[in-house]
């Protein structure tokens, strides 16, 4: 939960609010142009849509991710199918945008809107995810922390519609990367998608959300949801990214 504007977005905000007024000014000669904002985590070049292929469609892929049809594991490769127009459909609906499936510049400004120069999005921070008993980032257990990190973007991505979904409520991250030593001392499963950056445990951030609230809008964004009525989870949310669906609370759901 990120609590605070750093001054580099509210310059940009102060800078994308002249550029409105210059482009209303000018009868927006720009408007079938690519959206020229600055961002300093990515920038995309121009329109995308199904049958689009390449690294623009991943870097969208990971953003709308959380946006996905329900049931469905939803691939991260690169490649603009049926079921990314599907994913951007629903994040267009959900931010108000005319829902076409296309990423245009209207999509691109309400992502660039959403996530911050380090490209992680506003209201969760790489200090939220990290080793969750000694802090930083000890090695895992294999790959690369590059690879846990590329992780915990895509999860940190979900977790945004999730709170979105919910009416923008706080959630807080309890536990997200788990080194070995880490995992082992407080009791993980011997193989969890913690040690891979692959999970994130939340709980509600304020009185506006419920465990089960969560739990049950989790599910269109997580192939892994476990809540109450899981063993060891009634005190929070465990969302995880695997390649089959598994979702159990059943005091939930
Ligand atoms: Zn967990």
């Amino acid at each position: 939960m990120r609590l605070f504007t750093r001054p580099g977005r509210r310059l940009g905000t102060v800078v994308g609010t002249l550029l409105v007024t210059l482009a209303t000014s000018f009868v927006a000669i720009t408007s079938t142009a690519a959206p020229a904002h600055a961002d300093g985590c990515y920038t995309w070049s121009g329109t995308l849509q199904q049958g689009s292929t390449g690294n623009a469609v991943t870097q969208l892929q990971i953003r709308v991710a959380g946006w996905a049809a329900s049931g469905s594991v939803f691939a991260i490769d690169g490649s603009y199918g049926p079921a990314t127009t599907t994913a951007v459909r629903n994040f267009q609906s959900a931010y108000g945008l005319s829902a076409d499936g296309v990423a245009g510049a209207a999509t691109f400004n309400k992502i660039y809107a959403l996530q911050d120069d380090d490209c992680t999005p506003i209201h969760f921070d790489w200090s939220e995810v990290d080793d969750v008993c000694f802090g930083g980032w000890p090695a895992p257990i294999s790959g690369t922390i590059a690879q846990v990190k590329a992780n915990l973007l895509q999860a940190m991505w979900r977790a945004e519609a999730i709170r979105h979904r919910l009416g923008d409520v706080p959630l807080r991250v309890t536990s997200a990367y788990r080194s070995k030593s880490c995992n082992d001392r407080v009791g993980g499963a011997t193989n969890s998608n913690h040690l891979y950056g692959r999970a994130m445990d939340v709980v509600p951030g304020s009185s506006a959300s419920t465990m089960c609230g969560i739990g049950r809008a989790s599910r269109q964004s997580f192939p892994q949801v476990l809540g109450p009525g899981y063993p060891d989870h009634s005190d929070h949310i465990h969302l995880g990214i695997q390649s089959s669906i598994y979702h159990s609370a059943s005091q939930c759901f």
